[in-house]
């Protein structure tokens, strides 16, 4: 892999070049949103502008185009998974709609009662409230996979957990709070021995990682797209073939079958019968726009330059007094939320907004995360590819300014 340096990406994103409150903003909320290259604006506007019709349905030029212009995006989306057909690929809204695509459609058909969903304690709440709600359905339990010291999955209590009650493993790709890498694939292997499924939630991970689903072997793998630099409302949930042709639709609607008469309805094939209704056809473009010009520059580059900047923070962030990263030391990606007494999460982040930078205060949507090291709220700056050292240097010395004027109390 060659290397990559920031600049590049930079100067494709329009937004990073504006100020706030006087100051060049530093965007450091990659973890809640990702900015977006004029590639991924441009190619909204030119849909939008010369080729939006609707798919799949009229017989006309531009129907054909964009039903062409869709289906490109989901191939584009097999393929920077590293699946092996775009079959497999639903468009969704995003992470938290194809996990409850799969708790609805999958659950209602495998969950019984005594089953189990296993669930690590640093999901977010979107990998597992939808678990919560189909197991009150379906009278299955959702049991918790607690956590080291250092923020990592605790792999002994997980393979004491799994049975062969367990019906499903839904984790996290990387932690939106405390940066862990999960070893996914170890963890697909031994759930695989128990006939288990796994859900793999690569909303954090997509833009920070390569990603490769068959390597990984996971039966399910969600993303957002405006987490990878794509427009917001379109995500991708991947499933395995063979797993989709065990699941019925979730939601009925235009588009989705295959031929509807009031006695009896016949579905299509997937993926098409897990997308009712018409879809972000133009958000599909976008994600395809934003797919490419991520991939462009390297995804091993990319990976490689993001930890070498998450490691610079790391020590950086160690040089404030009293300051606190959570999640592992090594091993992870570049979220990077920390604690510092004396001042209120919302206080921190109010002061460095104050200065043009942009982080996340509260919790996360990980309340369990947070609670395993006795928070409720915490401080968080994510990096993205387009962060430099420059960006840490402006966000410590910031915070060290906040410690000198006031003393922790
Ligand atoms: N999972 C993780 C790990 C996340 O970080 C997020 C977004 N913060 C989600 C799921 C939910 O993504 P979305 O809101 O785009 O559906």
């Amino acid at each position: 892999a060659g290397t990559f340096t920031p600049n590049a990406a930079r100067e494709d994103v329009p937004v990073l070049h504006r100020t706030v409150n006087g100051h060049p903003l530093v965007w450091l909320d990659n973890a809640a949103t990702t900015q977006k290259p004029r590639q991924v604006i441009e190619a909204l506007g030119t849909y939008y502008s010369s080729a939006n019709s609707n798919i799949h349905r009229g017989a006309h030029t531009m129907a054909r185009e964009a039903t062409e212009a869709y289906e490109a995006a989901r191939a584009k989306v097999a393929e920077f998974l590293g699946a092996p057909s775009p079959d497999g690929v639903i468009f969704v809204r995003g992470t938290t709609e194809a996990v409850n695509l799969v708790a609805q459609s999958w659950g209602r058909t495998h969950l019984g009662p005594g089953d189990d969903i296993l669930v690590p304690v640093l999901e977010h709440h979107s990998d597992i409230v939808p678990w919560q709600q189909i197991a009150a359905e379906r009278r299955a339990r959702v049991v918790p996979v607690p956590l080291l010291p250092d923020g990592t999955i605790d792999q002994n209590a997980y393979a004491d957990l799994l049975s062969h009650r367990t019906q499903l493993v839904a984790i996290s790709h990387a932690s939106n709070v405390l940066g862990t890498i999960s070893p996914v694939r170890e963890m697909t292997a031994l759930a695989h021995r128990y006939g288990a499924r796994v859900l793999v939630d690569g909303a954090q991970a997509v833009a920070h990682l390569p990603v490769d689903v068959t390597a990984l072997d996971a039966d399910f793998y969600a993303f957002s797209g405006h987490k990878i630099f794509g427009p917001t409302g379109i995500g991708a949930l991947w499933a395995k073939p063979e797993v989709l042709a065990t699941m019925q639709p979730w939601q009925g609607g235009g588009n989705m079958i295959e031929s509807v008469e009031f006695g009896r309805t016949v579905f299509a094939p997937a993926p098409h019968r897990f997308e009712a209704g018409t879809g972000h056809i133009g958000g599909a473009v976008g994600l395809l726009a934003a797919l490419e010009w991520f991939s462009g520059f390297g995804r091993e580059a990319v990976a490689a330059y993001e930890t070498a900047l998450t490691r610079y923070a790391m020590a950086a962030l160690g040089a404030v007094p009293g300051l606190e990263v959570l999640g592992p030391v090594a091993e992870r990606v570049g979220v990077l939320t920390f604690s510092l007494p004396g001042h209120t999460p919302a206080d921190v982040a109010s002061r460095l907004d104050g200065e043009g930078i942009a982080v996340r205060a509260g919790h996360h949507c990980a309340q369990p995360a947070l609670r395993h090291y006795g928070l409720d709220s915490a401080t968080r700056a994510s990096l993205a590819l387009y962060n430099t050292p420059e960006d840490v240097d402006r966000l410590v010395s910031s915070l060290l300014g906040l410690t000198q004027q006031e003393p922790a109390a």
